[in-house]
């Protein structure tokens, strides 16, 4: 049978006319949560790669959901930050228009995707609703005196404008662009996490992970411990 783009439409209205999606969290049978990274809207449309990633897991909610479960299976947009920015910049475009527009463009690509997702629940990071918790958490912290300003030197791209983590330098530059990246001294803020890289690394014990994720983890935590001179 020919692809048709036809079909496709025939049973997305059907889905949606019957709101197969919903989630009512009252609803019978166990409870199955579900989720993603969320995209960055900073692109204006979603690419081949995103559904690369999103595709299994949203196989394996709609496998759940035939299996019995009550699946929870939100999505949202990860809007805020540099590459937000960097696209207004780019295109003269004020960042709260296009992330706003690209947001509207992913979500129509998704459900076109078919994506078993209920938009009621989704979840946009710019949006004062989202970053007021963000911002709670934050002050939280720094009232437990584990938020702390410091000068560091810091991994720069000059082309980026942002700071970057070790793990976004390959060889001395920066993952994104491939500009060289330069050492530079900046005040920033930090958490404490090393105060609990011994708790971690006992709970780790008690999580039904694969052994190789498990193992990535030690070694990182491992790694900040060590290092826990210059946090
Ligand atoms: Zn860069």
């Amino acid at each position: 049978m020919e692809y048709s783009k036809e079909i496709d439409k025939k049973w997305q209205e059907k889905w949606k006319k019957e709101n197969l999606y919903k989630y009512d969290p009252n609803a019978k049978g166990e409870k199955f949560y579900t989720m993603e990274m969320f995209s960055y809207p900073s692109g204006a449309k979603l690419h081949l790669g995103h559904w690369f990633n999103f595709g299994p897991s949203d196989s394996f909610a709609r496998l759940k959901k035939m299996q019995g479960y009550n699946v929870f299976h939100p999505m949202g947009f990860d809007a805020f930050g540099l590459p937000a920015e960097n696209y207004a910049i780019k295109t003269g475009i004020h960042p709260e228009d296009s992330t706003l527009k690209n947001i509207e463009t992913m979500k129509k690509q998704l459900d076109e995707m078919g994506g078993s997702y209920d938009w009621e629940y989704s979840v946009e990071t710019c949006m004062p609703n989202y970053y007021k918790w963000t911002q709670w958490i934050f002050t939280k912290l720094y009232e437990a005196g584990l938020a702390y300003k410091k000068e560091a030197p810091v991994n720069w791209c000059d082309s980026c404008k942002t700071v970057l983590a070790n793990e976004q330098v390959i060889n001395g530059q920066c993952e994104r662009c491939g500009t060289t990246v330069e050492r530079k001294k900046l005040a920033q803020w930090f958490f404490k996490i090393t105060d609990y890289a011994e708790e971690l690394l006992e709970d780790l014990n008690t999580l039904d992970w694969p052994e190789s994720t498990k193992k990535v983890q030690v070694n990182w935590i491992r790694k900040i411990r060590r290092n826990r001179s210059n946090f």
